[in-house]
């Protein structure tokens, strides 16, 4: 169960500790409180665990404080949307809001190689007005004599070239608890030019002390991808490992299943999976189409599948672009064959604003002829 109290609700006031008391009181039930920080207001709920069935929600919503109470389900308590309830999840990190609302685009790296095509990208999205970006530091390989990526070594560079260029939030994939810390030294040394976000590759959805350790920490958003080999309902119970850990700043991620009906590209392409995702969770959704998709082959009306995936995934209601770009994609050492060129950039950027635009106006049109 959940209470959702009024807004901006006085934590050290008597209203808040008298129904703390109250429920306090209550047999066999633990208190979790999650705090909802929205652009005008913060909103605190309180998550009631343990024997709610015996609960008479009309005594509960009756309480000091209490606006609203909403009965959960089971199943992704803390991400979940529980009887079609509206509230959403929108959040700020380092001044970008993400939310299933809006939508932002992360085109760059897919691994990190050189500083000169790092500053490369960086600037050519500031170029073009965009504000984040993908670099990988780690790279999870299915070869271990394939690059692991450069580690830690580059952090301080790809961070101050952020803060150069006005990128203000990095995806970047971390396997292991090191890396986060590495990370958050990196910045800190740097003097915090850029903000991160961190990434849970599909190698690793189901990497559960990983998960717990990166729930943990509120300091940076997750991207969790979806892992290509299991079910759906898996994949989103990983992302409420990292919500009932603490951290609710959480993306979720299709990248594509692995199957050899997706051939020949490279995974299975799962967009239609968007507005499921969106009914079962408050979780804003990002598409990778360079790991579905995997190539840059080219239909006979002139556009790449690549951006065919892009514009499925957007007028479905994505909410984050994942995309690799590289500036000489002939000497990238991770997934070349994939990348877009830079010079490409206006135009990707010009068909996602059409798909979007076209996104919108099915909503306005699906409430119009709601109200007939
Ligand atoms: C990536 O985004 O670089 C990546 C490795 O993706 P995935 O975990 O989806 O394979
Ligand atoms: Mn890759």
């Amino acid at each position: 169960m959940i209470l959702i109290l009024e807004p901006n609700i006085d934590k050290s006031g008597s209203l808040y500790l008298h129904l703390l008391d109250a429920l306090r009181r209550l047999p066999n039930i633990q208190i979790r409180t999650h705090e909802e920080h929205g652009v005008q207001q913060v909103l605190t709920e309180l998550y009631l665990i343990g024997d709610t069935a015996a609960l008479n929600i009309d005594d509960i919503r009756e309480l000091p404080g209490v606006e609203r109470v909403v009965r959960i389900s089971q199943e992704y308590r803390v991400l979940g949307r529980h009887r079609d309830e509206k509230r959403s999840t929108h959040f700020e990190y380092n001044g970008v809001a993400f939310s299933q609302d809006n939508l932002n685009i992360f085109a760059g790296l897919c691994a990190v190689d050189t500083p000169e095509h790092v500053e490369a990208m960086m600037k050519a999205l500031r170029d073009h007005g965009q504000v984040c970006t993908r670099m990988g530091a780690y790279k999870p390989r299915t070869n271990p004599y394939s690059f692991q990526g450069h580690g830690k070594s580059c952090l301080p560079y790809v961070f101050e070239l952020a803060g150069k260029y006005g990128i203000k939030v990095i995806a970047m994939e971390v396997t292991h608890e090191s890396h986060v810390h590495e990370i958050a030294e990196a910045l800190e040394k740097t003097g915090q030019p850029t903000g991160v976000m961190l990434q849970i590759g599909t190698r690793n959805t189901q990497n559960f002390e990983l998960l717990k350790i990166v729930g943990r920490q509120q300091t940076y958003p997750v991207l969790l991808k979806r892992g290509f080999g299991i079910t759906l309902e898996e994949s989103l119970n990983a992302a409420e490992y990292l919500a009932s850990e603490g951290n609710r700043k959480v993306i979720f991620g299709l990248r594509g299943m692995k199957s050899h009906f997706g051939e020949p590209h490279r995974n299975m392409v799962d967009f239609a999976h968007i507005p499921v995702i969106k009914r079962l969770t408050r979780m804003p959704v990002c598409i990778d189409p360079s790991h579905s998709v995997g190539s840059r082959a080219q239909a006979p009306d002139g556009l790449l599948d690549l951006h065919h995936a892009v514009a499925q995934g957007v007028i479905a209601g994505a909410n984050m672009i994942l995309v690799d770009f590289h500036p000489a994609p002939a000497t990238a050492l991770v997934d070349g064959p994939q990348a877009l060129l830079l010079e490409e950039l206006p135009h990707f950027l010009e068909d996602v604003a059409i798909a979007r635009q076209a996104y919108e106006q099915r909503c306005r049109l699906a409430k119009q002829y709601q109200f007939i």
